[in-house]
């Protein structure tokens, strides 16, 4: 069974999304605030958190590094009431992994958990196989990847994207065909939360092909942006 950590301090939506999820067959706990949210992460193994961003007593996002740290693969969505656009880039950057804007509907949100844990599952490791570009290899089925043979640390979401893209080298993927394949198809937000993915990813590649040497650099795929379409992942450096 899926545990799932709900932090909120306002007592109607907290306790509409606990029996809620419950009723949807999963464990929920429920903590009010920030320090109790933090002290039940470090207590039990969620595979998901629904995390509000305002809580009363520590700012939502250091919640959100906390958890993040505690828990590298768990999955963690915001629930926002903030529309800014800088606070949902400050809030993937702090490390999660979606959000939703409050006001959502239960039936939006139940449709977003069943979504993160399917593909956070084991189930879905079944599509095995490994893929290899230049100095980057995917691994499918251990879900790992690596250039030059460093591991390449990423989160699930950012696993997913790349192999992706890298499922068609080469190829333009429309950045809707890339939403609706690594998010889900009901996507509503902000196709934002992608470019900061990408940005993401690009780092960790970099940084792992650094560590590697300068060989492992210069045959490390790209992912090319393309303005007004979407993404590219091109091979480097064969002749
Ligand atoms: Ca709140």
């Amino acid at each position: 069974m899926f545990h799932l950590l709900v932090i909120e301090d306002d007592p109607t939506i907290g306790a509409t999304l606990e029996s809620a999820l419950r009723a949807a067959g999963y464990s929920v706990d429920w903590s009010r605030d920030g320090a109790t949210g933090i002290e039940s992460g470090r207590i039990s193994e969620p595979d998901l958190v629904l995390l509000d961003v305002g809580l009363p007593d520590i700012d939502g996002l250091i919640v959100c590094r906390e958890i993040r740290m505690l828990h590298p693969s768990a999955v963690i969505v915001l629930l926002t009431a903030r529309r800014e656009q800088i606070d949902i880039v400050a809030g993937l950057e702090s490390g999660a992994d979606d959000y939703l804007t409050k006001p959502f509907s239960l039936v939006e949100l139940l449709a977003r958990v069943r979504a993160h844990l399917r593909r956070s599952g084991p189930e879905t490791a079944g599509s095995a196989g490994s893929t290899t570009l230049g100095s980057l290899s995917l691994n499918a089925a251990a879900r790992r990847a690596t250039v030059g043979g460093i591991e390449v640390q990423l989160r699930a979401r950012e696993f997913d994207l790349l192999a992706r893209l890298a499922r068609e080298p080469g190829v333009a993927i429309s950045r809707e065909v890339i939403m609706a394949d690594v998010w889900d198809e009901n996507w509503f937000g902000s196709t934002k939360t992608l470019d900061v993915h990408v940005a993401t990813l690009r780092r960790r590649l970099r940084e792992a092909a650094s560590a590697a040497g300068s060989d492992v650099i210069a045959a490390l795929p790209e992912i090319t942006t393309l303005r007004g379409h979407g993404y590219r992942l091109d091979g480097r450096g064969a002749a």
